[in-house]
């Protein structure tokens, strides 16, 4: 069995995510953040990956910089604009690197872009090129998304999706953020009737910020906020509102402060809960953010620093 796969199903894995800053000195700090962050002995850190290619060079530094950290670095891959051959040509240079874990996604074509849709529509399509081109010289993740993704049919549809993910090669899913336990749990229960026995690997978005939360939610994912989020954000707002440079509202400091330690609180709440469901994995989004997240796990007790 492979080997993201084989922790999984011994135990509850535990990982972080990471994105490549778009500036030098954002690369720069980077191997300190991961310094940081390895002392909680992730089993891996995923890398992201800048749909049409566009950030390919920083990630694979990226995934460098983890591995000199002596942690499995985990990139993620779209397949969407490119074309087989380029699709062969970048795994294999990912596998030259001592790459051999990615998740494998669609992508979204980026604002602006100009080329073709690429050769292949869906990840299911990746995921059974990657298999057959490299066997299991590569471990597969793929998304798997608790309230559907956002321009799927159907939740049913969706799952069918993700069954079709996992009869063409792929090992394991990282899901897509849900604060809604309610709906997880239902989804958890849906995908196993459907025969998808993979591990389950849930994402974990800390809550730290409010705009940075109302924007994940509304303009990228179109998540549920459950009640409690949005008593936080309500209890905490800035006048006139959370993305306002220049807010009127006097306590912006006060409010910030105390939004980010509810967050957290409700953060640690939320891994409680997911851990009681029996998932297989928890990947936090880390956010390039060593100090607020260590807080996060050091106060949850899934880890401590040894
Ligand atoms: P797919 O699984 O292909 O699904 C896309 C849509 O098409 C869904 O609605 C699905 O139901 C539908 N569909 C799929 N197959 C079929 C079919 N055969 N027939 C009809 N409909 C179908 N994006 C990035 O650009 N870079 C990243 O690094 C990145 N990291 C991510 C990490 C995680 C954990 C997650 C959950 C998402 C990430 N994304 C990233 C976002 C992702 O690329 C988008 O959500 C994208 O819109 C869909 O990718 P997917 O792999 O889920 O697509």
């Amino acid at each position: 069995m492979k080997q993201l796969t084989a922790i999984m199903k011994e135990r509850t894995a535990f990982s972080f995510e990471l994105f490549p800053p778009k500036t030098d000195k954002g690369m720069e700090n980077l191997p300190g953040t991961i310094e940081h962050l390895c002392e909680f002995k992730p089993d891996y850190i995923s890398v992201t990956y800048g749909a049409g290619g566009t950030n390919v060079g920083k990630n694979m530094d990226v995934c460098g910089m983890i591995q000199k950290a002596g942690t499995t670095p985990v990139t993620h891959f779209t397949c969407i604009g490119n074309t087989r051959e380029g699709i062969k040509e970048q795994l294999q240079d990912y596998l030259d690197h001592g790459v051999n874990n990615m998740l494998a996604l669609r992508g979204d074509l980026p604002f602006g872009w100009t080329g073709t849709g690429g050769d292949f529509a869906y990840a299911t399509d990746l995921v059974a090129f990657a298999r057959k081109e490299f066997g299991d010289k590569i471990e597969i993740a793929v998304a798997g998304s608790p309230e559907g993704h956002i321009s799927c049919r159907s939740l049913e549809a969706d799952i069918a999706v993700l069954k079709q993910k996992q009869d063409n090669g792929a090992d394991y899913i990282m899901t897509q953020l849900c604060w809604d336990m309610e709906q997880f749990k239902r989804w958890l229960d849906a995908i196993r009737k459907a025969g998808i026995t993979m591990p389950v690997d849930v994402g974990i978005m800390p809550i730290l910020d409010m705009a940075a939360t109302i924007n994940m939610a509304l303009s990228r994912n179109a998540c549920v906020m459950d009640r409690k989020l949005c008593e936080i954000i309500s209890k905490n707002w800035i006048f006139p509102n959370p993305f306002d440079k220049e807010p009127f509202d006097a306590a912006v400091d006060e409010k910030k402060a105390a939004f980010k330690e509810a967050g957290i609180e409700y953060t640690i709440r939320q891994m409680d809960e997911y851990r009681a469901c029996g998932v297989d994995g928890i990947h936090m989004y880390a956010l390039n953010k060593w100090k607020d997240v260590s807080e996060i796990i050091n106060r949850s007790g899934l880890r401590t620093i040894v």
